[in-house]
Order: C-alpha cells, then structure tokens, then sequence
C-alpha cells in the first residue's frame, strides 16, 4: 500500500510521468532538448513553408541544421556504439523523443542519412569505415514497382499463383564487382543530398533473379557511393507532410560497385535488411512519441488561453476528457515504445516483431492525438498561424513512412501466428 500525508501536485519530466534519470541521462536530455527547441523547431517552420528545390538549395537552414547537428554531438556514433545495451535502451528512446518533439522531418533527415555510416561502422572494416563512415548518405530500398514488396521481402505475401514484382532497380553480379541498373522510388530520404546509400537490391549472382521454385528473389545489400559515373538524381519530391525531409529519385546506368563493399549476400541479405527495418522501425516509435508529445503540449497551452463560455475552454468537463484522452495516449506510446527498446536490448530480442508493433501502434497513435487535438484549437488549428497543422501533416506522413502500417501488420501478425503454430504444434 501507498500511504500520503498530503497529496502534493505530481513532479512530472519533460515524458511526463518519468521515474528517475541518472545524472547523465538528464544531462543528455536537457542538451537535445534545448537544440530541439531553439533549432530544430525555427528550422523546420521555415522549411515547412519552401519549396522542396529550395530546401536542397545551397544556403538553404537545411544545410545550417546539419551542421549545428553535427558540431552539437546528439547523435555520435562512436559513443552511441560503445554503450552497454541498457544504456542504448535508456538512452536511444530519450533522444529520438527529443529530435521527433522538435521536428519529426529534420528527425528523420538525421537518422536516414546516418544509415550508411551506421551500416559502415558495423562491419567493423577499416577501409569501408574509411570510405562510408563519415558521409551523409541514404537508405535507398523502395522503387517504383516494389513499395510494400520491399518490406515483404521474403515474400510471404506474394499472391500464391504469381511471383514478386522485379522492380525497377536490380543489381548483377559481374566477378569482383556489382553492376547496378534502374531507378529508386522518389521516396528515398535525403537522396537529394546523400554521398552514399546503404541499398537493398534484387540481385543476379548468376543464376536469374528468381530463387528456384520460389516467388521470392536474391538480393543484395550493398554500400554505394553515389560518385560514381553513371548516377544521377531525380527532382526534389513535393509531399503534405515532413516537408524540411528532402526526397527523390535516383537514377543508375550500368553503375559498377567493388563487391567488397557488399555488406550482405545470398541468403544474409533479406535478414540484414529487416535488421535494419528492426532498428528503424524503433526508432520510428520513439520519434512519434516526440511528435505525440509536442500536439498534446500545444494543446495543453491553447485550452488554458483560449475562452468561450465565458471562461477558459479547460474549465469544460468535456474539454478536460478530451485533454486527459491525449495524455493518456501519449504515456501509452511511450510505455510501448519502452518496451520495446527493452526487449530489442535484451538477450530475447531484437525482432521485427516487437518493433512493428511500436512503430504501427504509435504512428497512427501520433496522427490520431495531432488530430484531435487540432480539433481542440478550433478554427485556429487549421490556419497556418499555429503549428498544431504541421504536426498533424507530418505525422500523416509516419503511417506510410518506413513500411506502410498495413503492411507492416500483416507481416508482424504473420511472426506471431509462425510463433503460435511453433508453441502448439501447428502448421495451419
Ligand atoms: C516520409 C517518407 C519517407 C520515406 N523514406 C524512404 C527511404 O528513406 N527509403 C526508401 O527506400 N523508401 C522510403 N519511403 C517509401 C516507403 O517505404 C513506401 O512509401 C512504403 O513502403 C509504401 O510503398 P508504396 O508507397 O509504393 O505503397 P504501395 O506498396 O503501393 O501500397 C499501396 C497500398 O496497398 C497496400 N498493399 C500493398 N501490398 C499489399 C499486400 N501484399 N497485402 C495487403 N496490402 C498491400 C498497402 O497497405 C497500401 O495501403 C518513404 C516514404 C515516406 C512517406
């Protein structure tokens, strides 16, 4: 049992009902906080109302938030690596929560641009950590012809009388290096921008695209550097949401790649991707509780401000549930978002499973609690003069972002029935 002497105001963090930091956690928060506030937000409104040819533009703040990014340590992957999985699971949430409440399309910018030195570091090769470590580059998976197919990559949900979709980008492999033809989707983040991409391809080594008797294709995971002759770029994409994100195409002729830098192939290469969806995925469940946040926050401001019925809305019981209902919502996002950094940290995980569930559930959670509490601005919500729109176009954005949500839950409901049929002996 509890007992009070009094009952005092609750003490409440910055994630609301917060048990505790350590003294560095705290240092770590504060300092990505303030950058959130002071640069990341001015930034992101501005870019906001570009056009995305001037977001890319030399000059423009995007290349300005880059560097304050960079010169301010948040996301330093040498010490982000040396950490023990506890800390990282701590730790990881903390930031993206910050970066997503400050701007969820400059969140993303960082985070899909550091993909490729990410991957570079992991291997753990020096001249690979040489060449790709230190570069902004992009994580270029979807094309035209394959968008949900590239989550489905292992093809469990293929129409049974046809094969996947080859797409519009393949990879051949040709003696020591990879010969790359075709075209990305104009999705790929931060493509306008990148030096490298960390890329997933079908992929011939010799024997077709196919594998034999199945619907699914090889692939290959490979580094690119996007130097070389042969690639080009597409124009900025235009989109409703996440607007400072920069997107687009880019276009490969026969584009010769050392295999060295082939990070996975033959039958690692689809597991190493979904690794990588696993690690994005979370990060997406922590970011959008970041943007979650900061529609509730808003809230919370305007319904003390703003009066009608002679007096401040908050003083309606209805206004009061409908405040309480996004608080609530936002404490449940980040509680699952916890978990799962948890169990992914833990010697159970990581799975794509545990990070499907995250990045679905607090997506449509974020755009939801953006919606609603628009809905509480009245009038306001929908003009330019307050951010609340912004939030709810960029969290309308994360539903298709990273894996569309549907699709995304076919495949994590299609590992919880295999693990249903593995406990119960079934094979329905
Ligand atoms: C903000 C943003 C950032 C992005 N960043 C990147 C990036 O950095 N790199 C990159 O490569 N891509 C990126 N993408 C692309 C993104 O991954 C794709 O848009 C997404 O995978 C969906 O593909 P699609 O748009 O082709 O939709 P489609 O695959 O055409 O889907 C259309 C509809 O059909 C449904 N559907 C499709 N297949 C099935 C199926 N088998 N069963 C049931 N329903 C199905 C889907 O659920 C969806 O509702 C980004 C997208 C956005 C919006």
């Amino acid at each position: 049992m509890f007992t009070y002497e009094k009952l005092e105001l609750p003490r409440l963090g910055l994630r609301g009902l917060e048990a505790g930091l350590s003294e560095e956690e705290q240092a770590i928060q504060d300092a990505t906080h303030r950058f959130a506030l002071e640069v990341m937000r001015p930034i992101g409104r501005k870019l906001d109302r570009m056009t995305p040819e001037e977001v890319v533009a030399e000059g423009s703040p995007l290349h300005d938030y880059m560097a304050q990014m960079n010169a301010a340590g948040i996301l330093d992957l040498g010490a982000l690596a040396e950490m023990s999985n506890e800390q990282k699971a701590r730790v990881f949430p903390l930031i993206f929560e910050e970066l997503g409440w400050g701007d969820s399309g400059l969140a993303i910018a960082t985070l899909a641009s550091s993909i490729p030195a990410f991957t570079a570091h992991s291997t753990g090769d020096p001249e690979i950590i040489e060449r790709f470590g230190s570069l902004p580059g992009c994580w270029l998976a979807t094309q035209p012809e394959r968008g949900s197919d590239v989550v489905d990559m292992d093809a469990s949900e293929v129409h049974e009388t046809t094969q996947q979709s080859k797409g519009n980008l393949l990879a051949r492999k040709d003696g020591d290096e990879y010969v790359i033809s075709g075209q990305s989707s104009a999705w790929v983040s931060y493509a306008p921008l990148a030096h490298t991409a960390m890329a997933y391809l079908p992929c011939d080594y010799g024997d077709g695209f196919y594998k034999e008797g199945e619907q699914g294709m090889h692939h290959v995971g490979i580094l690119i550097p996007l130097d070389l002759p042969g690639v080009s770029r597409g124009k900025p994409l235009d989109k409703i949401g996440q607007r400072p994100l920069p997107q687009g195409e880019v276009f490969f002729d026969e584009v010769r790649v050392p295999a060295k830098y082939a990070i996975a192939t033959g039958d690692a290469a689809i597991p190493q991707m979904m690794a990588t969806l696993t690690f994005a995925n979370m990060e997406m469940a922590a970011t959008f509780t970041g943007v979650a946040r900061s529609a509730f926050d808003l809230a919370l401001e305007y319904v003390h401000e703003r009066k009608q019925g002679g007096t401040a809305i908050i003083n309606h019981q209805s206004v009061q549930v409908r405040t309480f209902d996004l608080w609530q919502r936002v404490e449940a996002a980040r509680g699952l978002t916890q978990r799962v950094f948890n169990y992914n940290y833990s010697d159970s995980g990581p799975h794509l499973l545990a990070s499907v569930t995250s990045k679905t559930y607090v997506t449509k959670t974020a755009f939801e609690v953006a919606s609603e509490a628009l809905q509480l601005f009245g009038g306001n919500g929908l003009t330019r003069e307050y951010p609340i729109e912004k939030i709810m176009r960029d969290a309308r954005a994360s539903m298709i972002e990273d894996g569309e949500n549907n699709i995304l839950c076919i495949k994590g409901m299609r590992w919880l029935s295999r693990w249903y049929q593995d406990q119960h002996g079934l094979d329905v």
